[in-house]
Formats: structure tokens, sequence, C-alpha cells
């Protein structure tokens, strides 16, 4: 399968088409300056197209059709800059997830907006493809509660929203995996610092294969000095900027155009162009190189000391793959973590798709210094890969939907004379989901030897046999011990005392707690390969209560309607909602959809 990403950025839209296990493109294309009379378009290696005053939407217009041209792509990755805290894995799109997404878009004003354009030209333009958006913020959902607090009044906060969610998720996940595969060690052993220095840059603390602090914060203004973005800024400049009369959306596109490398250097945000002049003598611009430096180094050190130790800092992006001078600077004072930079390494360091690492550090150090090719696009991708390949397999499983039956009671015709009277009859209230059953207007109290439950349901029609169906809580709240029972099955089971509006009666037996079982018709059975009497497995696939159901009886006849059922404690245990569906665990479609979560929980 092919994939195609797309990163929609505040002024660049970034697209590849690409394998998502080999990261091979197919093609890519990339369109700048969007939004200004000089946008322009550029696929592969060819020469620039104009496309003058393009938006996003008319940019993607031109750009998705020469993308897809002769190529099939089973997958769309699209990056979403901000996932709140509602949305901390890639996650499939449809449109309701679109509005929440349009709803968080107050948090990343400059990024999320676009990646919603992006979002909703691309389906337009392949609707039968799943679409998966991957979020920068997804990565740091593992940050700890001190690591995402700022300390601000705690009820301000909460109004707000107001916490660090940390950003580049999808680059310090790719730098930390791919630097531990050439370090030959498991991920989960290492500490790791990864620097991500592009326009914008970030450090990440990666503990153990989990991200335990970041630079950026509830914005990607915090932390490094970047392109054009301050990063650390004392919060009484702004306050005080502002108390000057520099009103917010000035102070916003200051802070996020206008500073940084740009605003020290005043040459704009290259550092190429910096470390040039610089070189010329230009004290502006060597001023940018060390400010930016020193602020890197404090943010290595430091999360050296939140994970007691590094075993590896790894730089990446344009500036970390490229600039021998940056790293050079950075590494120069770290010795004191075990880390020593070897300069003929440094200088000689050339990393590629092809080649991804090089190690820059002297031999047998404690903390090594490593760069790292990064790969968004590919990272991108092959988590969408994973998700669509996942959702093609649960959608292909054959699903039984769970109902919670709850505490209920049948009855003979000798029951209902004794309790409502003579000649008696039922009145149906609502039908149940099997043909012919209803719940009927008849309620009873039960009566056991500690307490009493009143208001249960009669279920009709009427039965050969008496039977009472509870819940273990129910069992302590009556004070009786109700053996687990398929409906029916009621021969050495105890009774209970019955309270109806016209008498009282109390059985010697006919008490159960109801087996878990499925119903079924003779067809679903064949579907499933199971047969009536089957003693099988069921997964459930609920909101963060997912449980696997052993001991589930298959019950088949033509009368049923495919349904599974359980108790309310049970219903309670998996967090079952209305709709909620099970799979069978011997079908390979639950058994992957059971190891995705425990993949995703691990
Ligand atoms: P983005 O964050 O937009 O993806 P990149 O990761 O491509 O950006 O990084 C772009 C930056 O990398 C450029 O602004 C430039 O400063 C820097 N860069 C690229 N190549 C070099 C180099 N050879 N020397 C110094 N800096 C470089």
């Amino acid at each position: 399968m092919q994939v195609l990403v797309l990163n929609c950025g505040s002024s660049s839209i970034k697209a590849d088409v690409l394998d998502p296990d080999s990261g091979a493109r197919a093609r890519y294309a990339r369109v700048e300056r969007v939004g200004t009379a000089t946008c322009a378009i550029r696929v592969g290696d060819g020469a620039e197209q104009a496309l003058d005053g393009a938006t996003h939407e008319t940019a993607l217009a031109v750009l998705l059709p020469r993308m897809l041209e002769g190529l099939t792509v089973g997958a769309v990755g699209h990056r979403v800059v901000h996932g709140g805290e509602r949305f901390t894995a890639p996650t499939r799109i449809d449109d309701a997830l679109l509005s929440e997404f349009e709803a968080l878009s107050a948090l990343a004003p400059l990024h999320n907006p676009h990646n919603i354009a992006g979002i909703r030209a691309a389906r337009a333009a392949l609707p039968g493809v799943a679409h998966v958006a991957v979020f920068d913020t997804a990565f740091h959902a593992t940050l700890p509660r001190r690591a995402r607090t700022y300390a601000i009044p705690t009820a301000l906060a909460a109004e707000h929203g107001i916490r660090r969610y940390g950003f580049h998720g999808p680059s310090h996940r790719w730098v930390a995996e791919r630097a531990a595969e050439f370090m030959g060690e498991d991920l989960r052993q290492l500490r790791i610092v990864t620097c991500h220095l592009g326009n914008g840059a970030s450090a990440a603390a990666v503990e153990y294969g989990r991200s335990v602090e970041t630079s950026m914060g509830m914005t990607p203004l915090e932390g490094l000095v970047m392109g054009t973005r301050s990063g650390d800024l004392d919060p009484g400049v702004v306050v005080e900027l502002a108390r000057r009369g520099i009103d917010p959306a000035t102070l916003d596109h200051t802070l996020n155009y206008e500073s940084g490398l740009a605003g020290l250097s005043g040459v704009g945000n290259d550092l190429r162009d910096i470390e040039a002049r610089a070189a010329e003598g230009d004290d502006a611009c060597r001023l940018a190189i060390i400010v930016f430096a020193h602020r890197l180094r404090k943010y290595i050190g430091a999360y050296a000391a939140v994970m007691g130790g590094a075993d590896a800092v790894v730089f990446t992006g344009g500036i970390g793959e490229n600039s021998a001078e940056m790293r050079h600077r950075v590494a120069q004072r770290l010795e004191f973590l075990g880390a020593r930079l070897d300069e003929d390494r440094n200088r000689a360091a050339r990393v590629s798709l092809e080649k991804w690492c090089a190690e820059i550090s002297a031999p047998h150090g404690r903390t090594r210094l490593l760069v790292v090719k990064t790969d968004e696009a590919h990272a991108i991708g092959r988590d969408a890969a994973r998700i669509a390949r996942e959702a093609d397999v649960v959608e292909g499983v054959l699903r039984i939907p769970v109902a919670i039956s709850a505490r209920h009671i049948h009855l003979d015709r000798r029951s209902i004379d004794a309790l409502f009277g003579a000649n008696y009859e039922l009145t149906p209230r609502s039908p149940l989901s099997q043909p012919g059953q209803y719940a009927s207007e008849e309620r009873l109290t039960l009566i056991g030897p500690k307490g009493e439950i009143p208001d249960v349901r009669v279920l009709g029609p009427e039965r050969a046999e008496t039977q009472v169906e509870i819940a273990r809580t129910d069992e302590f709240k009556l004070g009786v011990d109700a053996p687990v029972r398929g409906s029916g099955d009621l021969a050495s089971t105890p009774g209970i005392t019955l309270q109806g509006p016209k008498g009282r009666i109390t059985l010697d037996h006919g008490l159960i707690c109801a087996r878990r079982h499925i119903h079924m018709t003779p067809a679903d059975a064949k579907r499933f390969g199971v047969e009536h009497g089957d003693v099988v497995e069921v997964a459930l696939d609920t909101e963060g209560r997912d449980l696997v159901f052993g001991d589930v009886l298959v019950r088949v006849s033509p009368h049923y309607k495919l349904e599974m059922h359980v108790d309310t404690d049970e219903g309670n245990a998996a967090g079952l909602g209305r709709g909620a569906e099970g799979v069978l665990v011997h079908t390979e479609g639950a058994v992957r959809l059971l190891r995705r979560k425990v993949a995703f929980d691990a």
C-alpha cells in the first residue's frame, strides 16, 4: 500500500506519496509561501511553478491531482498540530472528528486551521480511503503532571485549559527509535535527549521510550530559540509590552514571526546566512548563534537532570542535521555528562534517508552524541497505514451487539395467579430484542434473609417455570447465594420470596445469576463457526475499559436474534454503553483488535 502524507503548515504544504514500511517515495511536492504573491509549487526535483496568491485551498486544488496522477493510494496521513487533551493517538477521521478539530483550532490558531483545510480537500479528492490524523502533541501525552503544569492558580488554568502539551511528537519519537536502533539497544532501556532543530525547534527528554519533558508548551512558542520564534521569555516582558500599548495581535506576530534567529540577526531565519555573516564579523549574527546554542545547552543539561542521566543526545532537523558549527557549540560543555564531541566525526557527519544516523562523539563515552535524519512524513505515513490496515481488519470482523440484561423475573402460571390474582394476564410494556419477548408493566419485590429489592421487572410471556435472575451485587443486598446458570437450568438452585400486589410466594428453587450468553440463529452460528452449547470468549472494545469475557455460552435457536447478554455488574465492569459490540476472540480480527489495544497501552 502507498500512503499520501500531507503536512499543511502556516505558509507551506508538504506532500509525499510513500511506502509506509520502507519510506521510499513514489512522489513528493512542496508548496512554499502560501497566501503570498510569490506562492509556488515544486513537484519532485522539477522547476518551481508560480501559484501567485494561492491560498491553502487553491494550492491544494493544484497539488492533489499532481500528487495522485497515475498512483494508487490506500490511506492518507494528515499532520495535525494540536490534538488537545482528547487526541493522544493517531485517529481515523470522520465528520464528527473534523468538527472536534475545528473546536481545537483555538489552541493552535497558526496551524490547525491549515491542517483542517488539507483534510477537507484530501477527503474530497480521495473519498474512498482511510484518512488518519497524526498529532504533534500525541507523543507527549505521557508528560507527567509536574512537567505539564504551569505554576499559575489551578482554577485559572482549569478555566482556560492552560497546560503544557509539547509538539514535534512524530519527529522526537522517530529519531529516538532510530537512535536506539543505531545503538543496538531497546528504546525502553534508554534515556535520550532529542533536539529537533528546524525552523521550529524543540527538545524532548525521552525516558525509556516515553516523553517525560519537552521544551514547547501550551503553544509551540515556548522553549528553544527558533527561526522566527522567541522561545522562553519572562512572562513579565509580555505583560510589560502589553501595558505599553502593544496589542495582542501585534505581540503574537512579533514573538512568532519576528523574533528568534531572525529577530536577533537581522538577516532572516536561515542559519546558513547567519553563520556566513558571523564568519565575516557581524556581531548581531554572532549573538544570534550563541544565544541559540546557550539555550539549547541549558535544556540538554536540564533534561539529563530530569532523567537522572542520558545515554544519548540526538541532533535532528535542518540545523541539527547540517550545522556542524552549531553542534560543536552546543556540545562543547557536555563533558560533565560523559559526552565528548569528536571534532573530525562532527565535521564529516552527513545524514540522509538512506544513511540516517552518524555518531559524532568520541568512543567509550557514557553519553553518545548522534546526528539522526528525521523523517516526519514516514513517521506519519507509518501511523496512518497501521490505523488504516487495522480498520480494514476490524471492519471485516463479525461483530456481536452486547446488551445489559438487568435483574428480572420470569413467572409460571401458578406464580402469576398467586402474586397478581387468579387468571391475571401480564401487560406488555416494551418489546425486548429477542422476538416475542417483552418487558411487562408488572413489578415485584424480592425478599431475602438480609434485605429486599423492590420494583424488579417481570418479563413476558409466561414461562413453564418461574425463574429469578439477579447480579452478584444483588446477592449481597438480599443475603443469598445464587449460582451462575444458563436460563432454564434450575436444578439444585436456591429459592427466594416474591411479593406481589395480591400475595407473596416463597420459591424453593429458581434463583440464578445468569450465565453470560449469546443468542444467535443457526445462520449466525454458521457464520461464527460455533454450535449451540459452545463456550466462547468475547472481546469488548469499549472506551478505556476493554474487557474479554470468558465462559460465554452460545445459545442457538431460529427464534433468536443475534445479541450477547451480560448482567449489570459485568456491563459496568466493561464500561458498556449503548450500541456496544464485541468480537469472538478466536477470530483473527479480534486478536488483532486486542493486540492493537495492548500495543497502545504499553
Ligand atoms: P522546518 O522546520 O521548516 O521543517 P527544517 O528542518 O528543514 O525546517 O530546517 C530548516 C532550517 O535548517 C533552515 O532555516 C536553516 O536555518 C537550517 N539549515 C539547513 N541546512 C543548513 C546548513 N547546511 N547549515 C546550517 N543551517 C542549515
